[in-house]
């Protein structure tokens, strides 16, 4: 799996997402950085309007010619003053639907090895951090750039009309000094970005814990408000400290950089006094008050412009982190193009009805960052139609060798193909899940998600229900869960709810894992009966402890520390005497 670095996305795919963006929505876009530029031209002729205002009021001509010339830019700057704000709204409006709505679908479709990886969430969380307002202050800072640009080339224009070469140049370099302070603040600002993730969301975690619901009883029962407090005050510190270390360093280069800016103004001002000195009388005032304006505008300006560059990198880091996420999904689209898996989630798969067989050969597996392999060398055939368990002991990696068949995974060695031998097809595929999903929605939307294109089937939902044992058939628009005022219900109720989801769905195979852990051991004969009932074209593969279940299945795989070390009936493996007849003889101990 490929490391996640938002410093190496390259400049072109940041700027490519805000082209197709512009493509997309070019008015929010264009509309706001004609009015800057309308704004800065009015800031860049303020020391012209000063000098010719201050002449004509000694020379007694022309004063309401500059009055009005003064009045109308000022009239300019407030029009697009105003319009400034709800312009960005509009802007941030449309941009948050466009990327985050894109963020959003594709962090739902990128493979979910990514998810047991911290860097990811480090990622994630960033990119959904405040999404429209960090979205906002990008374009503002766009825009107070594309601002702060014009008025630097008209400032120095002017300056260099009225004060001369060398007063231009030393405004030049001054400018530079300023702007060359930025590249290292921008470093520290992008490292304290990726420095803060992790104890941020550590001290969201230990937040979360606190407050949760799920989590609450254990909290009381176990006394551990105190404990999870010190942990959640001590993530606090760190990202604290990682703070005040960031800014002690940035202050080392705002101090380099105000101090430049002081000295030009300085110099400025002593040019302007020479300039003014030996100049014609009746122009020495105005080309002083305008020098003296331009110097003053020069060094408000110069910060503000400062400022703008650094948020600017700042902000960027939205662009960086979607451009990242982004690129996750067009590698593993780019990947996933060669083989079976479908991820565009605009198209729905269709139930193949060719019946399919299941063909492992010489598959292994091994989690990002783990030192060995979970699955080593897995070779085993599922006909069509069949029930196959999958039993071993805890972590043997029944669990994964299931995800990896339903798609969720990919091998990284070894083939799993689907109807081999005769044509290779996608099948449609449903689960179980041990950590299903519990959906605070109505009981029809719980089930009716198995097969989202048949979620007005009425009957086929209550039918689902039944199979699955719940009571819930007759109520399908039954809220759930508490939390937005629905019913809560038990953990058998909720699984048996996920089951019929699962069983809901038409798929060409369908993996149960644990389908009966919450179920008492009176219904969960009756519910392994119908999970397991035959169907010619759809095979089941069940993960589970319980060897009552193993024994109503066709074929028994049994894991072991990842390793295929035993497969046949129930019959055949107990007259072998292997680890599965150990197992069974070793749970059948309990209930003689
Ligand atoms: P089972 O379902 O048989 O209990 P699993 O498939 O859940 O086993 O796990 C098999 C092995 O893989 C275990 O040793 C487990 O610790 C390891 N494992 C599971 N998930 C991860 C993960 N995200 N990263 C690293 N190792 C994992």
């Amino acid at each position: 799996m490929k490391t996640l670095n938002t410093e190496t996305v390259s400049r072109r795919a940041m700027w490519g997402m805000v082209f197709r963006f512009a493509v997309v929505a070019p008015l929010p876009l264009l509309a706001p950085i004609f009015l800057r530029l309308v704004n800065a031209s009015g800031f860049a002729l303020a020391p012209v309007i000063v000098l010719g205002l201050t002449n004509a009021l000694i020379n007694g001509d022309q004063v309401f010619f500059w009055c009005s010339i003064s009045v109308a830019v000022s009239a300019f700057e407030i029009l697009t003053d105003v319009l400034n704000y709800p312009m960005q709204l509009w802007f941030s409006n449309r941009a948050t639907l466009h990327f985050q709505g894109k963020l959003l679908k594709q962090t739902s479709q990128i493979p979910l090895l990514h998810f047991l990886d911290a860097d990811f969430h480090d990622l994630l969380s960033r990119a959904n951090r405040g999404f429209s307002d960090r979205m906002v202050d990008w374009f503002r800072s766009v825009l107070d750039n594309i601002h702060g640009v014009a008025t630097l080339v008209g400032l120095l224009s002017t300056v260099l009309i009225i004060g001369g070469g060398w007063c231009a140049a030393v405004l030049f370099l001054c400018s530079v000094v300023v702007l060359l302070t930025q590249k290292p603040i921008v470093f520290l600002g992008e490292k304290k970005d990726r420095d803060v993730a992790r104890p941020r969301r550590a001290q969201e975690t230990w937040a979360e814990v606190l407050t949760s619901r799920t989590s609450g009883g254990e909290i009381r029962l176990f006394m551990l408000q105190n404990w999870l407090l010190t942990k959640w005050e001590k993530s606090y510190q760190t990202l604290a400290d990682v703070e005040v270390t960031a800014l002690k360093k940035r202050m080392k280069w705002d101090a380099l950089a105000r101090l430049s800016s002081m000295v030009g103004y300085a110099i400025i001002i002593f040019i302007a006094a020479h300039a003014a000195q030996n100049a014609d009388s009746k122009e020495a005032a105005g080309i002083f008050t305008g020098l003296i304006t331009a110097a003053v505008a020069f060094q408000g300006f110069l910060f503000f412009f400062y400022g703008s560059l650094g948020s600017l990198a700042e902000h960027s880091g939205v662009l960086r982190e979607l451009a990242t996420l982004f690129t996750i999904q067009s590698a593993s689209v780019e990947k996933d193009s060669d083989s079976d898996q479908q991820l565009d989630t605009n198209v729905l798969p269709q139930l193949n009805t060719e019946h399919t067989t299941i063909q492992i050969d010489a598959l292994s597996f091994r989690y990002p960052h783990a030192a060995v392999d979970t699955l080593k060398d897995i070779t085993a055939k599922i006909a069509p139609g069949e029930i196959v368990a999958l039993v071993g002991k805890n972590g043997a990696g029944k669990t994964t060798l299931a995800n990896i068949l339903l798609g969720l995974y990919s091998p990284q060695r070894g083939n799993l193909e689907f109807n081999a031998g005769t044509h290779k097809s996608s099948p449609v595929v449903s689960a179980v899940f041990q950590n299903f999903a519990r959906f605070l929605l109505p009981v029809r939307d719980n089930v009716g998600f198995g097969d989202i294109a048949r979620i007005q089937e009425e009957n086929g939902i209550q039918n689902a229900l039944v199979k699955a044992g719940s009571t819930f058939s007759q109520d399908l628009d039954a809220w759930l869960g508490s939390e937005f005022g629905g019913r809560d219900v038990s953990g058998g109720e909720w699984m048996r709810i996920a089951v019929a989801r699962g069983l809901f769905r038409n798929s060409n195979f369908i993996v149960f894992d644990e389908p009966t852990t919450s179920i008492d051991p009176v219904a969960e004969v009756e519910m392994a009966r119908q999970l397991l009932t035959k169907h010619a074209s759809r095979s089941v593969i069940v993960v589970s402890h319980r060897l009552g279940i193993a024994r109503l299945c066709d074929q028994i795989l049994v894991l072991d520390a990842g390793r295929l070390v035993e497969q046949g009936s129930h019959d055949e493996l107990i007259s072998s005497g292997g680890l599965y007849a150990k197992m069974w003889n070793a749970q059948a101990a309990w209930y003689t």
